[in-house]
């Protein structure tokens, strides 16, 4: 009797994941079953034959092996979506560590009855004189500047799909029915619009650079001799890389295949996704995080049923059924939220190159500054390299200069505003041109202290400390917790506590700019002022419209718009992110301020930039300042290779997580112990050690990283981990794993 089973769902649906049935594989079929096939089982009372996928093999039965059914034969049917996405969820619980149910949750969508909607459109009713003179009117106002945004639209396109326009635009509904009223636009389903207005039509992209069309050649000349490849685009800011991947998707679209393109979720931004719909027309869909199960469930099927060849959006895009996926392109591949936080902790980067595989598919990343893993596999021959060095419209890169701000204490000024920038920006706001002004928040707290003994006011539930907003109140980012002001210390009763580092938070800086430049109009975005649907784009599009004349933000603002009347970009602090307590704080800062300023100037106007710094002669910073990759990267990899950090080599981080502080310590000390057991030659071990954030909504956190050059041995460890737990179990602790972790604990 053949000593293995395969765990087999019969119905691939979200609900019904945990409901596998075990099989026998027979002698006949030992060695021919594996993850993702597609089998014929009796089935139920009758030995009804039905297919079933398999989800898992192993040697253990978990009935009577006697008594447990033979699978009878293998289906194969490599075509099969869910064939693909099971085999790419295996590979993910593997490599990532996690259950196959939470790997299955991860990959195929939520299976769930929708309302089929009809499509509708939104029209305009009026004519083109009518219309503009409608413009004009709401873009006076505060008020209606998402009515303005809409007419804009509909003027150009004179018809949009009604869930592009609530989606996409961010157009509130209540907004369409106002307009309604109006009988500015009318709302009309598809059927009787169709007689009467153009459909969205595809149009041609503008004609590309020779440094464009060159690597456009390249790249589908070698998909038409049958090379599939990871290619890095590595193109400095507005050096035309969206043109080059629209060029490439058109190809592979027009040959009958799919295209898959992930955007961080920040510049999914309906600017970007408008010169999609333009280029592409309908056959483009978009998902973003603020789709409810039912709008995603809905855009899959769409996929499925090849209503659509494209669809754009955040690392979850990559798992839409499309059955012949030709391309896949990953834009901002620097971005670190293509890193999943819940298990399986899976690097879309590498998920996609996985899932390329299985479909025969090239994959281009794409980047102004590449992330250190992938510049090197290219230096290393794994990816493809091409550069574009020249801004598409012929602009030139703008000017950066760089303000020591040792210095500026120095010769008496204590703003945290320099005098050259202080001086810059009146010189724009005269010229009547836009400055954008980027606060570096990363590891700043803004927190509250005692100046007597140093305490700080911390989460009761979280190791971290509150921060103070206006209204007086202390809020914590983690877990949401809120405490009125205090007044005293509660450690030493002195008197002498306050903020920390005033000054520095955005709130503070909107306030000192409109009292330092009080005929300014000023627009802030950051978590507060973007909490709700819609705030993110309003104020965009607001700036965008010159309402205001500076903008304050933090990273969230240095992606994604094009505004051609910025020609000041400011960057306070230049250096806060490079406290931060890991080993990736050098890059992220140098791509925080790359792509910052490259913000500057985007159109005929020059642009400036200005760093302030306290460490002008930090790495980062400094290869900054030149805008010199090049450079940075030898100092990083340099750095990285030093301490074996990824990609020198690569490091598991084990998080035990526990009620009890002592238990959970004291487990980890013992996991620690038993997965490097006989391998501590071929591995180097931190830990366990309490993680940067203690303690998180009540829970303890414990960390253990495990560095080797071989991410087999890290498997092996992962493996070892899990069983360890299976054994010796502990209702209040639970291990997860991240490989390679971008982001810090
Ligand atoms: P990136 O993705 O590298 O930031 P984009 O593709 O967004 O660059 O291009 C920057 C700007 O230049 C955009 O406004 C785009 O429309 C324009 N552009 C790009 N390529 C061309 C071209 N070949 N001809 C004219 N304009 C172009
Ligand atoms: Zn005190
Ligand atoms: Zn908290």
């Amino acid at each position: 009797m053949s000593g293995k089973f395969a765990d087999i769902i019969v119905d691939i649906s979200h609900e019904n994941l945990d409901r596998t049935f075990q099989y026998r594989i027979g002698d006949a079929l030992e060695g021919r079953v594996a993850v993702g096939d597609r089998v014929l089982i009796p089935f139920g009372k009758g030995n009804r034959q039905i297919a079933g996928f398999v989800l898992e093999i192993s040697d253990k039965a978990k009935f009577d092996p006697a008594r447990t059914k033979e699978i009878i034969s293998v289906l194969s049917d490599d075509s099969l979506v869910e064939q693909k996405l099971i085999m790419l969820a295996y590979w993910m619980k593997t490599r990532y560590g996690s259950t196959m149910n939470r790997a299955l949750a991860t990959v195929l969508p939520i299976k769930k009855k929708v309302r089929a909607v009809e499509k509708r459109d939104v029209v305009l009713l009026l004519g083109a004189d009518e219309a503009a003179q409608k413009l004009e009117e709401y873009r006076k106002k505060k008020t209606t500047v998402a009515r303005a945004r809409l007419l804009e639209e509909l003027i150009r396109e004179g018809s949009l799909d009604y869930r592009l326009v609530t989606g996409k635009l961010n157009i509130s509904p209540a907004t369409i029915r106002a307009l309604c009223e109006q009988k500015v636009v009318d709302v009309v389903n598809e059927r009787v619009y169709r007689k009467t207005v153009t459909e969205y039509s595809r149009q041609d992209g503008p004609k590309l650079t020779s440094d464009q069309q060159r690597i456009v050649d390249e790249i589908s000349g070698q998909y038409r001799d049958g090379v599939r490849d990871t290619y890095l685009l590595y193109g400095i800011t507005g050096s035309g890389k969206t043109e080059v991947y629209m060029e490439l998707i058109d190809q592979v679209v027009t040959a009958g295949r799919q295209v898959i393109v992930l955007i961080p979720e920040i510049s999914l931004t309906y600017q970007t996704v408008m010169r999609f719909y333009k280029r592409f027309g309908d056959r483009v869909s978009t998902l973003h995080s603020r789709l409810s199960d039912g709008e995603k469930y809905d855009q899959f099927e769409r996929a499925k049923k090849h209503e659509i060849d494209i669809m754009i959006g955040p690392r979850s895009a990559l798992f839409t059924p499309f059955d012949d996926i030709g391309l896949i392109v990953i834009d901002e591949e620097h971005e670190h939220t293509y890193k999943s936080d819940q298990m399986p902790r899976y690097h879309a980067r590498e998920v996609a190159i996985k899932l390329a595989q299985l479909h025969n598919a090239s994959v281009i990343l794409g980047s102004a500054t590449p992330s250190v893993e992938s510049f090197n596999a290219a230096k290393n021959g794994m990816y493809k390299l091409y550069t574009l060095d020249k801004r598409a419209k012929g602009a030139a890169l703008p000017k950066v200069s760089v303000v020591d701000m040792r210095e500026e204490l120095k010769h008496g000024n204590k703003s945290v505003l320099s005098a050259d920038l202080k001086q810059a920006i009146e010189g724009r706001l005269l010229a009547g041109e836009q400055v954008m002004l980027f606060i570096n928040r990363r590891g700043l707290s803004g927190c509250v202290a005692c100046r007597s003994c140093g305490q700080s006011v911390k989460c009761p539930h979280c190791d971290v400390t509150l921060s103070r907003h206006r209204n007086g109140v202390l809020k914590c980012h983690y877990c949401g917790y809120e405490q009125s002001d205090v007044r005293e210390c509660k450690n030493c009763g002195s008197k002498l506590i306050g903020a920390m580092g005033t000054g520095t938070g955005t709130q503070a800086i909107e306030d000192m700019i409109r009292s330092v430049f009080p005929y300014a109009s000023v627009l802030r975005m950051d978590a507060d002022t973007t909490r709700q649907k819609g705030d993110y784009e309003s104020i965009l599009s607001a700036f965008s419209n010159r309402e205001a004349d500076i903008l304050v933000g933090t990273q969230m603002i240095v992606k994604g718009h094009d505004f051609p009347f910025v020609t000041l970009v400011g960057i306070l602090a230049a250096d806060m992110s490079l406290n931060a307590n890991d080993y990736r704080a050098g890059e992220r800062t140098f791509q925080l301020l790359v792509q910052a300023a490259g913000r500057a100037g985007r159109d005929s106007r020059p642009g400036e930039v200005i760093i302030q710094t306290y460490q002008p002669e930090n790495y980062a910073i400094r290869s900054a300042i030149t805008q010199d990759y090049g450079a940075f990267f030898e100092e990083e990899i340099g750095y990285r290779k030093l301490l074996s950090y990824p990609p020198a080599g690569h490091m598991l981080a084990i998080l035990v997580e526990s009620r009890e502080e002592n238990e959970g310590a004291s487990y980890a000390a013992s996991l620690a112990d038993v997965v490097t057991d006989g391998i501590i030659g071929r591995v180097s071990v931190i830990g366990p050690t309490a993680a940067t954030i203690r303690k998180l909504k009540d829970i303890y956190r414990q960390m253990i990283y495990v560095k080797s050059p071989d991410t087999d041995i890290l498997t092996s460890v992962k493996d070892r981990a899990e069983a360890y737990c299976d054994t010796n179990r502990k209702k209040d602790v639970r291990i997860s794993f991240d490989l390679d972790p971008v982001n810090g604990y």
